[in-house]
C-alpha cells in the first residue's frame, strides 16, 4: 500500500514538475487539488500507454463526461492487471459510455418531474431527497447524476439551498431528509454545520440522513473538524457507497471509524456493476468486510437506465442470484435490499427470490436457502382487531400526538384497508375510456 502511495505520488510530481510534500497525501484538499483530469496523467501514473486511436476515443469520452479520480483512489490500482480492475473500472472512462441505448434515458428516475423546488425531490409521503452539492471528489463511471455532477452551471448556491429549506419547513409531513449530490461532504465544514443545523431546527423533521462516497474514494475528507460538526446533530444517519472488497483499504476503514465513534449509524448502498462485482463471491466478501467495520448493507442497486452506463448493466437473474447466496448463508443484518430504482418515478422495488411456494386458508407453504419445503399452520382463532383509523377507541394504544395524526393511506395499503371502499387502482387513459368518450 506505501508502495503505491509513494509510487502515485512520485509519478504526479513527475507530471507536475515539482516536489510534493508526503504528509500532503493525506489532506484532503491536496487531494481535491491534485484530482486527475487528464487521459495522459494516468497513462503516467500506470506506466503505460493506450494506442493513439484508442486515446481519441477515450477524450472522446471524457468531453461529455468528464473525469476526475482523486490520486488516493487511483493508488488503488494494480498497474499490472489494470484492465480487470474493479478501482480502474469505476474511475477511468470507457468509450462504451457514448454508445446510445435505446432505452436510455436522460432523467431515468424522474428527479426533476418530482421536484416541487429546485434541488428536492418529494416522491415518497414523508421524505424528501434533497441535492446539496453538485460536485464529487471523484466521478463515478457509473453515476445515474452523469448528466449533472460535474456541470458547473447546476451547482446550488445558498439561496436555492434556502428555498429548499423552506419547503421542508412548509411541508409537515416531511420527517426524513435524506441529504444528496454530488457529495454533500464537498461542502465546507460552515457549510455542512449551516445546512444540518437549518434542517435540524425544524420540528417536524425526526432524521437527516447524508449520503456520501466520501469515505471510499476521499478518506481523508473524514477530518477532526467534520467530525466535530457532526457530532452536534444526534439524529444523523449516514450512507455510503462500497461496491467492492478492495475499497476497505485502511485509510478508508480509519474514517469509517472516526465516523462510527462519533455514534453515527452507517450503512452502505451498492450498485450491481458488470464485470466489477457481478458475482455471488464477491457480494459476500463485501458484507462481510462491511458488518466487520459496523457498516450496515442497505440497498443493492440494479444499474439504472441513465445514458452511458449500459456496459455496466447486469440482468436482473443475477442480482437475485446474488440474494439466494446469501440469505440463509450469512447472517441477516449483512444482507441488503436488492432494489429496482423504477424508470419514471416508481420509486424502489425490492426484489427477491421467491420463499412462498403455495398457501390455502390454513397454510402457507415455504422453501428455506436448502431447498427445505415446509409449512406454517395459520392460527385457527384470529380475528384481527377491526380498524376504522379510529385511533382513541382502539384496544390497540397506539397514542398518536396530535401533530402525528397519520394521513390517509394511498396505493396497495389503500386497497388492503377494511375501513377504504376503493377496490381498484386504475391506470389513467385507458384505452378502454377512451373508447367510451369517443362513443
Ligand atoms: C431513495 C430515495 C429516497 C429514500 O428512500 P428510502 O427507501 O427511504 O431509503 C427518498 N427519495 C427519493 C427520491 C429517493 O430516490
Ligand atoms: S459519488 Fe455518487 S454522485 Fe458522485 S459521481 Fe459517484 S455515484 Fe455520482
Amino acid at each position: 500500500m506505501l508502495q503505491t502511495i509513494k509510487m502515485t505520488k512520485a509519478r504526479l510530481e513527475e507530471t507536475k514538475g515539482k516536489s510534493l510534500v508526503y504528509d500532503d497525501w493525506f489532506d484532503w484538499q491536496w487531494q481535491i487539488k491534485h484530482s486527475i483530469r487528464s487521459i495522459e496523467t494516468v497513462e503516467k501514473i500506470l506506466n503505460m500507454q493506450f494506442p493513439e486511436s484508442e486515446k481519441k476515443e477515450l477524450q472522446k469520452t471524457i468531453s461529455k463526461f468528464p473525469m476526475s479520480i482523486t490520486p488516493y483512489y487511483l493508488s488503488l490500482v494494480d498497474p499490472e492487471n489494470y484492465k480487470n480492475d474493479p478501482i480502474f473500472k469505476q474511475c477511468f472512462p470507457d468509450p462504451k459510455e457514448l454508445n446510445h441505448a435505446v432505452c436510455d434515458l436522460v432523467d431515468p428516475l424522474h428527479e426533476e418531474g418530482d421536484s416541487p423546488v429546485p434541488g428536492i425531490t418529494h416522491r415518497y409521503p414523508d421524505r424528501v431527497l434533497f441535492h446539496v452539492s453538485n460536485i464529487c471528489s471523484m466521478y463515478c463511471r457509473h453515476c445515474t447524476r452523469k448528466r449533472k455532477v460535474g456541470d458547473v452551471d447546476s451547482i446550488p448556491d445558498k439561496e436555492q439551498l434556502q428555498r429548499g429549506i423552506n419547503y421542508i419547513k412548509a411541508t409537515p409531513e416531511v420527517r426524513d431528509v435524506l441529504l444528496s449530490g454530488g457529495d454533500p461532504f464537498l461542502l465546507s465544514d460552515s457549510q455542512i454545520d449551516w445546512l444540518l443545523d437549518e434542517i435540524a431546527k425544524i420540528d417536524h423533521v425526526e432524521v437527516i440522513r447524508i449520503g456520501t462516497r466520501v469515505p471510499v474514494v476521499l478518506p481523508f475528507r473524514i477530518t477532526e473538524g467534520l467530525i466535530h460538526v457532526l457530532k452536534k446533530y444526534d439524529n444523523l444517519w449516514i450512507n455510503t457507497h462500497y461496491n467492492h472488497p478492495k475499497e476497505l483499504t485502511s485509510s478508508s476503514r480509519a474514517a469509517l471509524k472516526k465516523l462510527i465513534q462519533a455514534g453515527i449509524p452507517l450503512g452502505n448502498q451498492s450498485v450491481l456493476l458488470r464485470d466489477i462485482n457481478d458475482c455471488p463471491m464477491i457480494m459476500k466478501k463485501l458484507v462481510h468486510q462491511l458488518v466487520a467495520n459496523r457498516v450496515r448493507p442497505y440497498y443493492l442497486y440494479q444499474c439504472d437506465l441513465s445514458e452511458g452506463l449500459e456496459h455496466f448493466r447486469t440482468d436482473v437473474g443475477k442480482g437475485i442470484e446474488i440474494m439466494e447466496s446469501l440469505r440463509g448463508h450469512t447472517s441477516g443484518f449483512a444482507i441488503p435490499t436488492y432494489v429496482i430504482d423504477a424508470p419514471g418515478g416508481g420509486g424502489k422495488i425490492p426484489i427477491m427470490p421467491n420463499y412462498l411456494i403455495s398457501s390455502s386458508s390454513s397454510k402457507v407453504i415455504l422453501r428455506n436457502y436448502e431447498g427445505v419445503i415446509t409449512t406454517y399452520q395459520m392460527p385457527s382463532d384470529y380475528s384481527p382487531t377491526t380498524c376504522d383509523r379510529n385511533c382513541e377507541n382502539c384496544n390497540l394504544q397506539l397514542e398518536l400526538e396530535p401533530h402525528e395524526t397519520e394521513s390517509a393511506p394511498i396505493g396497495i395499503a389503500k386497497l388492503l384497508c377494511q375501513y377504504e371502499e376503493s377496490i381498484t387502482l386504475v391506470p389513467q387513459n385507458l384505452e378502454r375510456d377512451e373508447r367510451i368518450m369517443e362513443e
